[in-house]
This record gives structure tokens, sequence and C-alpha cells, in this order.
């Protein structure tokens, strides 16, 4: 079974991840332009039991619009993990944080009424304006 490794800038904070992620969905929102310092986010989703190691402390920024908690790096700041209120048993990967091409590409975008107009989807992928369907 494949397994990836996510991490940080610096390095501190590091997952290891096997297995394929259950979704990977991009994200337009204004929050996760200003969360990511980009024009959108992309998020790898995974069962818990996915996450095989874990290593380096994280601080946390507990987000109350569509809330979240989110686990950063305390040296360098970079979000690597996340788990919605929302959406149990389910644990959100930034996609960038593996910096590897064999992960998988968005199944999917969201939000895309507020991206930029030059962002643009991989072709085939559904786009929502908003928030995903329930
Ligand atoms: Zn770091
Ligand atoms: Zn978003």
């Amino acid at each position: 079974m494949v397994t990836r490794d996510a991490a940080c800038t610096c390095g501190d904070l590091r997952l290891t991840l096997e297995g394929e992620p259950m979704l990977v969905s991009a994200c337009c929102c204004t929050r996760c332009q200003r969360r990511t310092g980009s024009f959108f986010g992309v998020t790898a989703y995974f069962r818990p039991d996915q996450l095989i190691v874990r290593e380096g402390i994280s601080s946390t920024f507990q987000r109350s619009e569509g809330s979240a908690t989110f686990h950063f790096c305390p040296h360098c700041g970079s979000s690597v993990l996340w788990m919605s209120d929302d959406w149990e048993d389910v644990i959100g990967v930034a996609g960038g944080a593996f910096a590897d091409p064999t992960l998988p590409g968005p199944h999917r975008m969201t939000h895309a009424g507020t991206g930029h107009p030059f962002v643009t989807s991989p072709k085939g992928i559904p786009v929502y304006e908003d928030g995903p369907p329930e």
C-alpha cells in the first residue's frame, strides 16, 4: 500500500499516511485563501486510521465559521492538518504539504464563486459556486 509523508516547511511537524485519500478537494473560499496565502487551498481527506506516524508538536487555531481545528507548526507556521466539527472521523491534510506529484489531483472544486477569475479547475471535475452539496 502506498505511503506518503506530509510536512510543514521546516520539517518539524510531519505525518505519514497510508493509502490513497478518500477525497481531494480544492477550495477557493476566502478563508482558504487567507489561511494558505494562496488563491485556493487543497485538502486531502483521510480516515484517522490512515495516519500511521505523527511527529512534532502543533499549535492549533479553532475557526468558528465552518468550524474546524487547524494544526500548524509553531516554528514555521505551516498548516498541516485539520479536523472538522461537522465531519467526524475524517482528517484533512494540506495537499501541498506532501510536495508529492503522485498525490491525486482534486476530485472537486468548491467556492468557485469567490475564486479569482484566472483560477481554473482541472478538466472534468465538478465545480461548485459555493460549498459542496450535502
Ligand atoms: Zn515547521
Ligand atoms: Zn475553503
